[in-house]
């Protein structure tokens, strides 16, 4: 399969949306941890509390290729993203508690670490061998109908040439009481794919990285979700956790969305 027909992530790392916690992007593996570790030390206080873990410190770790202050939490690693959906998990749902049936797509080592710490049956995919649980692209899903109660896929659909037959397989796998929390890039009203099959430095100088296919606007986001049987709420972190983003260090211009299967279509 060809570079972006797929969740296929190889700009990932050079990437500023698409960057792992825990990956290769700052400082790899122990290295990081011990820094982490230093930081956590050197930096007590009751300034910021990590809602993943729970852990206070006076501020959080610089993170990113272009490093971003008050980023990662030093005790679990979760970033400004991981926050906000734990945030939402714990205080607008009652995922987390629950032996639910998720499935997370082209997952970052660090949610793919807390992940099987929750009383879930987890399952993880990606596109390229050895990345996560099973190998599977998001687009032909080897899962029955109706068989997730929560899908989390992020930063993955602007990777997907056929980005709509992914959003149709997330809404077969989608129990009907079922939610995906999906985020992608955005940018205006309307998205941009007319350098789909450009050379990759023409995609990363026009979607921000090479394995990138489109830059999505909002609005044809939300419509293309709509088009594959999927009704979804757009959440601006800053609105709903305004009281949190400090303290929490938020990034209140993220955008994420919740999607569930539409009333009365058989998509
Ligand atoms: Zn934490």
């Amino acid at each position: 399969m060809g570079s972006g027909s797929n969740g296929g992530r190889r700009g990932e790392k050079a990437g500023r949306g698409c960057e792992k916690a825990g990956g290769r992007g700052v400082k790899s593996g122990l290295r990081r941890r011990a820094y982490l570790a230093g930081w956590r030390l050197t930096h007590r206080g009751t300034e910021r509390t990590c809602p993943a873990c729970e852990t206070s410190v006076s501020r959080f770790a610089p993170f990113g290729v272009v490093q971003r202050p008050d980023a990662q939490c030093p005790a679990c690693g979760s970033l400004e993203r991981h926050r906000a959906l734990w945030l939402y998990l714990r205080r607008r749902t009652d995922l987390l508690t629950g032996p639910l049936r998720v499935l997370a797509v082209a997952p970052d080592p660090y949610l793919e670490r807390r992940a099987r710490e929750l009383p879930w049956d987890y399952l993880s995919i990606d596109v390229e061998p050895g990345k996560a649980m099973r190998t599977m692209s998001l687009t032909r899903l080897d899962l029955p109908d109706d068989d997730r109660d929560l899908l989390i896929c992020y930063h993955v659909l602007e990777h997907i040439t056929d980005d709509r037959a992914a959003m149709r397989e997330m809404r077969r796998v989608l129990r009907p009481e079922g939610q995906a929390i999906v985020e992608v890039p955005l940018a205006g009203e309307e998205t941009d794919e007319q350098f789909r099959d450009a050379p990759e430095a023409v995609r990363a100088e026009r979607y921000g990285q090479p394995d990138h296919v489109r830059l999505y606007g909002r609005t044809d986001f939300l419509r293309r979700l709509g088009e594959a049987g999927l009704d979804a709420e757009e959440i601006l972190v800053g609105d709903l956790f305004a009281g949190q983003v400090v303290a929490a260090a938020l990034m209140p211009e993220e955008r994420f969305f919740v999607a569930r299967r539409s009333v009365g279509r058989a998509a």
